[in-house]
């Protein structure tokens, strides 16, 4: 029997990138020890705080059935976080419960295209997003952002992309590191406006900012009743396995996300849920407190990159990678994560599994200790060196 044709059609064909993450693995799996800078993971377990907070709430019998659009609890934090950050006046009802960021994206893309829509999406872009697109029924259609911008894309070229009922975006942003500035967002949502698009804005990353603020552009004028905002426990309190994420957004699309929720997911588990309430209870300090390695390990990067001139770092505004500009060792981002792996035992993502603008790039996530970074960073540095004075040579 055959499989339909929408789910084997979602990765596009391919291997996304994952070949060199695959590989390195494997390489670990037999016993050789890599250094792994490949996914978006933290170094650390989830704190034993939420953890104990996770184990009683199952004991005390939050192992059933929950609300389909999420406990009332949780959704009371989220909306008052929210407004909280952001001045919107939100409401639970504004925010729907679904289990992790992931889900809200495709929940997201269900509810702003129709079958065939396009939805425009910034190159490079975090590797699920034109599956997930396709996953919805509609047509991914990605705009490039430039390397030489800091990989800020530009709404003069999103503009010129055509006709498309929604645009995803993602700042601070997997996998540059780039945080939009005022001016970019005042811009999109101009054009979300002129040309009457949903605006869907993944923040899974707002709590990992280190330069400048995040703006979420659900707070610019005119866009509430158009933007839906994707969030998760994931990165901001270490929970990527709990699987807590949500979508906020006008009242009435939110009603109709939980309809779809009904007849997929089925509401969240609610341990987990109770374990995110307590998570969200230990404020924002914990969350500076979660991030504050990554800030760290970032400064110590850029530090090593402006030791020399081979390789050139996007300026990382924010989220948990540096993306690295390699184009002058003459290799693309996969030759040369094949190589730095194969010779150092380090592993990266080449930057054409996020997309074309990404290309003669690698990104690092910033995810092991910092004196293990440290070292990987020097070698990453040395190998590009020798890559480039072989191509002068
Ligand atoms: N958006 C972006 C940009 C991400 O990097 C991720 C995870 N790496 C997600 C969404 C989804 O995260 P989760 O499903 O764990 O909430």
């Amino acid at each position: 029997m055959q499989v339909s044709q929408r789910l084997t059609n979602i990765t596009g064909g391919g291997s996304g990138g994952w070949d060199l993450f695959n590989r390195a693995r494997e390489m670990k799996q037999s016993g050789t020890p890599v250094t792994e800078l490949t996914i978006g993971e933290h170094d650390t377990l989830t704190d034993p705080s939420i953890r104990d907070a996770m184990h009683r709430a199952a004991l005390d019998g939050h192992t059933g059935y929950t609300a389909i659009g999420g406990m009332a609890e949780l959704r009371q934090r989220i909306a008052q976080r929210a407004e909280g950050r952001t001045g919107v006046p939100t409401t639970p009802a504004n925010v729907l419960i679904v289990p992790g960021g992931q889900a809200g994206l495709f929940a997201a893309m269900m509810a702003t295209c129709e079958p065939g829509d396009t939805a425009l999406f910034i190159d490079p872009y975090y590797a699920t997003y034109p599956g997930t697109i396709r996953a919805a029924g509609a047509v991914p259609k990605p705009v490039k952002a430039r390397s030489r911008a800091g990989f800020q894309p530009d709404a003069a070229d999103i503009d010129a992309a055509g006709d498309a009922a929604a645009l995803l975006i993602n700042s601070p942003n997997n996998p540059t590191g780039a945080v939009y500035s005022d001016q970019t967002l005042a811009d999109i949502a101009e054009l979300c406006t002129r040309r009457d698009m949903w605006l869907i804005s993944d923040e899974v990353y707002d709590t990992q900012v280190w330069t400048g603020d995040h703006l979420s552009p659900r707070a610019l004028p005119g866009m509430v009743d158009r933007t839906l905002v994707v969030g998760s426990m994931s990165k901001s309190h270490a929970m990527t396995g709990s699987r807590i994420g949500w979508v906020i957004g006008p009242q009435e699309a939110i009603a109709q996300i939980a309809n779809l929720t009904t007849h997929t997911t089925y509401g969240v588990s609610g341990f987990t849920q109770m374990a995110a309430c307590h998570a969200l209870d230990r404020g924002e300090a914990f969350e500076a407190q979660i991030a504050a390695p990554f800030r760290r390990r970032r400064d110590l990067v850029l530090a090593q990159i402006a030791q020399q001139n081979v390789v050139r770092a996007i300026p990382a505004q924010g989220a948990m990678y540096v993306m690295l500009d390699l184009r002058a060792t003459g290799l693309s981002g996969e030759a040369f994560g094949n190589l730095l792996l194969d010779t150092h035992h380090i592993a990266v993502m080449p930057g054409e599994s996020f997309g074309n603008a990404a290309a003669g790039h690698v990104r690092v996530a910033l995810t092991v200790d910092d004196a293990r970074l440290e070292v990987a960073i020097a070698q990453l540095l040395d190998l590009a060196a020798i890559e480039a004075t072989k191509r002068t040579v």
